[in-house]
C-alpha cells in the first residue's frame, strides 16, 4: 500500500508546499478510510460511545420537535459520520416509542465504517455528501463530531503580511511554512492590523456542508442538530490538533495515522445556514441542553442497575471541566418547522 506520508513528500518535493487544507484532508481521509478510530482501543472517544443517555437525549428532542410540527408521515433522518452508529441506535430507539420510525440516510466516506454503521443499521441507505439525500420529505438531520474532522484554511500575519498556511519540508519532516501570496484580502478587517504570527482559521468545507443543510431545510422542513467542540463567539489563533491513542500528538508528525480535527466555529456554522434560509434556535451548552432534555432524570433511573458507570458517563458529558462546556449544540430549523427543547431560557412561572 502507498504510504501517505511518501506521496505527501514526493508531491511537496516537486511542486512546493502545499495548503494546510489539502494536507488535512488527505491525512483524514486516509486516516478514517483505514480503521475505526472510536472506543478504548482507538484513538478517541465521542458522547455517544461514552454513554446510551447521548443518544436517548437527541432522539427524544428529534421525537419532540416532529410531533409539534404535526407528526409528518414520512421523514427522513439524515446523519454525516455516523462512526459506528451508535447514536442512530439510541436515538432512534427512543424515537420510535413516540412514533418516529424515518427513513435513515447515513454520510459516510470511509467503507470500515459503512460496515460497522450496516451491522447497526441493514436497510440504511449510504451517501458520500448531503447532495443524494431525498429531497422529497423533511429532514432531521444530526451530526455529532463530524465537522472537526474538516479540511481548514489557515491564513497567518508575516512581517510582509496576510499569508496561507502551507505544509513544506525540513528535510524529511513535515513543518508549517507561510505561503508566498498576499492573503490580506482574505482576512476580516478587523484582524487585519494583528501582531506578527496570528493565525486566521476558516473552514470553507465547514461552510459547505452548513449552507447546505441550511438551504435543505428551508426547502424540504426538519430540523437539525450539530453537536462539536467549538466555540462562539469567533476567535483567532490555530486550533489544528491531533489525537492518538486519546493522547495529544503533533499534527505535522504522522499524516493519517492519527485524527486531525480543529475546533468548530459555531458562529459562522449558524450564519451560513441562516444565509441559506434555515432558522437557528440557539447554541447551547452540551451540558445544559442534555440537563434541559431530562438527562438527569434518565441518569437516576439508569444508576438503579449500574450506579457508578452511570454517574462516570453523566459526569463526563455534562460538567464545565468535561464535555459540558467545550462542546456545544447548534439547533437549527425549516421556516414552518417549531423551536426544539434546550435552547430558550425557561419561562418563568411565577
Ligand atoms: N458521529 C460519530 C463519529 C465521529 S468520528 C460519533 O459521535 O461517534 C467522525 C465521522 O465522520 C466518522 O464517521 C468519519 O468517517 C466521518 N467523516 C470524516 N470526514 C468525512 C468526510 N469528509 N466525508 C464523510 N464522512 C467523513
Amino acid at each position: 500500500m502507498a504510504d501517505l506520508s511518501d506521496s505527501l513528500r514526493r508531491l511537496i518535493a516537486m511542486q512546493g508546499p502545499i495548503p494546510l487544507a489539502l494536507y488535512m484532508a488527505q491525512a483524514n481521509a486516509h486516516y478514517y478510510s483505514t480503521r475505526d478510530p472510536l472506543g478504548a482501543g482507538g484513538d478517541f472517544i465521542t458522547a455517544p460511545e461514552i454513554s446510551q443517555m447521548f443518544g436517548e437525549m437527541v432522539g427524544i428532542w428529534l421525537a419532540d420537535v416532529w410531533r409539534r410540527a404535526g407528526s409528518p408521515a414520512r421523514v427522513i433522518y439524515a446523519e454525516p459520520g455516523p462512526g459506528r452508529g451508535t447514536l442512530a441506535r439510541d436515538a432512534l430507539r427512543v424515537a420510535a416509542r413516540f412514533g418516529l420510525v424515518p427513513e435513515v440516510h447515513f454520510i459516510e466516506g470511509s467503507p470500515a465504517l459503512r460496515r460497522a454503521q450496516a451491522e447497526a443499521f441493514p436497510q440504511a441507505v449510504w451517501h458520500e455528501d448531503l447532495s443524494t439525500l431525498p429531497e422529497d420529505a423533511p429532514i432531521l438531520l444530526v451530526a455529532n463530531e463530524f465537522l472537526d474532522a474538516l479540511p481548514v484554511r489557515q491564513l497567518v500575519k508575516t512581517p510582509q503580511g496576510w499569508r496561507e498556511r502551507m505544509v513544506g519540508l525540513d528535510g524529511d519532516r513535515f513543518v508549517p511554512v507561510s505561503g508566498g501570496l498576499p492573503m490580506d484580502s482574505a482576512v476580516p478587517q478587523a484582524w487585519r492590523e494583528a501582531e506578527a504570527g496570528a493565525i486566521v482559521e476558516t473552514s470553507p468545507a465547514t461552510s459547505a456542508v452548513m449552507g447546505e443543510i441550511g438551504a435543505r431545510l428551508a426547502a424540504q422542513g426538519g430540523a437539525a442538530l450539530i453537536i462539536d467542540y467549538g466555540y462562539a463567539p469567533r476567535q483567532m489563533g490555530s486550533t489544528f490538533q491531533a489525537l492518538r491513542a486519546h493522547a495529544h500528538v503533533d499534527p505535522f508528525e504522522a499524516p493519517g495515522e492519527a485524527d486531525l480535527t480543529c475546533l468548530v466555529d459555531f458562529v459562522t456554522a449558524a450564519q451560513v445556514a441562516q444565509a441559506q434560509g434555515a432558522r437557528v434556535m440557539g447554541i447551547a451548552g452540551q451540558g445544559g441542553w442534555l440537563m434541559a432534555l431530562g438527562m438527569a432524570e434518565r441518569a437516576a433511573a439508569l444508576a438503579k442497575v449500574a450506579p457508578d458507570e452511570t454517574e462516570a458517563a453523566y459526569h463526563r458529558l455534562t460538567a464545565p471541566d468535561q464535555m459540558g462546556v467545550l462542546f456545544k449544540v447548534l439547533g437549527l430549523a425549516g421556516r414552518e418547522w417549531p423551536d426544539g427543547a434546550g435552547f430558550a431560557p425557561p419561562v418563568p412561572v411565577s
